[in-house]
């Protein structure tokens, strides 16, 4: 292969590097791709997206209800303490409809969202056939320009900057180490969530206890050689999107049958039988981000969903089947707890709910306990009819918010504050300057085609 001569080297073959390869393409550049996977492992953890978030009005693509941009905006706000670019964050809002339309024009298409999902089907639009199938869209479309190489098992192991300005890098293509010169580079190589040395410096040991929900092949090198660089970041190391996923999953690549969606019908426990959060905080979109972080807290890493079988048929169950028994003492020695413990847990939580019927789950019903810590906020109801069922639950890593502080062209800046020259960052990589702790369902894809076009267009004029 030529190791030269391109006018663009966009490394990663996810959502955000594929949008930003087309628009180059488009512009007539000579772009390489660079994907560390290979070909039948392509695309990220965009391949097991669904849907993207926009602002819309009622009847926009099929929507019944209107999503404005001041409700979008106002629920970033909510779910993030702080917003680290509010200029960004508004440039995301009010172009987010312009992510779906680039989509369209490049040939994905869309579902009605799925019944009993996380109450997305208002502000989010669903993908036909996901992530994947959008990404065998693009890589289909990105066939047709010559101009447009990609090369598959090749991983950024090095990035050669001088003066602010990128020289080349290394890539170890299919386990030779080779030079690559271009005139720009675009990293669209997501976060560090794959990367367990990493992880393992913020968490601990606890790290053995994390399942990362999406690819193995984000280990985070080219953001990393970019802060070796000096690059600025955003975001914190130890932060991350983490969801309760079910035990029994593999270490990476479940994906998104692996959640367990069950959490806020009932309680969850640790290993000692024990509540330790308020299930019932929010609802799904906004909360679910960060319940994997409280099981991260929790000894051994373990928790469990219990609820009974009134719960059971309203959300959508996970690819593991629920561990079933008709009394909570025999649940509790099925998924090795202290039966006494258990009951004594439930009988109290019980005794806490309000007497008065009112579980509404389409939306905060308001229905909350009474006097118990932790409270539950919303959707408080006994666990009294059997049988009882069980999900165990670990923390289940979706992506880390650490990334690379960019400018509103998606150029990475130095710790002083300059852009480098020729050098751009898309997708998950830069996503904190938006989301810098915390999530909203939806957004990522987003974020990742706006500044993916972004970066693909400021590269190439
Ligand atoms: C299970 C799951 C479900 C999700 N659902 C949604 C959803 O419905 N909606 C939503 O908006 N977001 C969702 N997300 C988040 C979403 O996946 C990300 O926000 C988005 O995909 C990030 O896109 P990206 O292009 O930046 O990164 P990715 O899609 O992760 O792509 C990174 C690419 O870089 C490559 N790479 C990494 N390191 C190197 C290297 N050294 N050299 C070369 N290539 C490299 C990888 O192989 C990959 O191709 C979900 C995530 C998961 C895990």
């Amino acid at each position: 292969m030529e190791t030269s001569g391109y006018d663009i080297v966009v490394v990663g073959a996810g959502n955000a590097a594929l949008c930003s390869a087309i628009t180059a393409s488009e512009m007539g550049k000579k772009v390489l791709v660079l994907e560390k996977a290979p070909e039948n492992q392509r695309g990220g953890n965009s391949k097991f997206t669904r849907n993207f978030r926009i602002a819309h009005e009622k009847g926009w693509n099929g929507f019944t209800q209107e999503y404005s941009g001041d409700e979008f905006l106002s629920d970033i706000r909510k779910v993030t303490s702080g917003i680290s670019s509010s200029e960004m964050t508004r440039y995301v809002v009010d172009n987010s409809g312009e992510a779906v339309n680039w989509a369209s024009a490049h040939g994905t298409k869309w579902q009605k969202a799925l019944r009993s999902t996380l109450h997305l089907d208002r502000t989010n639009l669903f993908i036909l056939g996901g992530g994947k199938a959008l990404l065998n869209t693009y890589f289909r479309y990105l066939g047709k320009f010559r101009n447009c190489r990609i090369v598959y098992d090749s991983e950024l192991i090095k990035m050669n900057v001088e003066n602010n300005t990128f020289q080349s890098l290394t890539a170890s293509i299919q386990g030779h180490n080779v030079e690559i010169k271009g005139d720009a580079v675009i990293l669209g190589s997501g976060g560090f969530e794959s990367n367990l040395n990493i992880l393992r410096e913020a968490w601990g040991d606890a790290t053995d206890n994390f399942i990362i929900r999406g690819t193995s092949q984000n280990t985070g090198v080219p953001l990393m050689e970019m802060i070796r660089h000096g690059a600025a970041s955003v975001g914190e190391k130890n932060d991350g999107h983490m969801v309760g996923v079910d035990a029994r999953s593999p270490k990476y690549e479940g994906g998104i049958v692996t959640r367990v969606d069950s959490v806020i019908f009932g309680i969850v426990v640790n290993k000692f039988a024990k509540r330790f959060f308020d299930e019932g905080y929010d609802i799904w979109p906004k909360r679910y981000a960060i319940s994997g972080k409280l099981i991260a807290r929790q000894p051994d890493q373990i928790a469990f969903s219990i609820f009974d079988s009134k719960s059971w048929g309203m959300f959508i169950p996970p690819l593991y089947p629920p561990i079933v028994e008709n009394s909570i003492e025999t649940l509790a020695d099925r998924i090795g707890l202290n039966p006494d413990e258990l009951r004594k847990t439930v009988t109290e939580y019980n005794a806490a709910c309000p007497e008065a019927p009112g579980f509404d789950f389409s939306g905060l019903d308001g229905h909350g306990t009474g006097n118990i810590e932790p409270a539950k906020s919303n959707w408080a109801r006994r666990i009294d009819t059997p049988p009882f069922y069980a999900y165990p639950l670990r923390p289940g890593l979706t992506f880390t918010y650490f990334g690379l502080k960019v400018d509103s062209q998606s150029r990475v800046t130095d710790v002083s504050g300059n852009p480098f020259n020729n050098i751009w960052a898309a997708g998950e990589i830069m996503a904190g300057n938006i989301l810098n702790n915390g999530y909203l369902g939806g957004l990522g894809m987003t974020i990742g085609t706006l500044f993916g076009i972004t970066a693909g267009k400021e590269a190439s004029s």
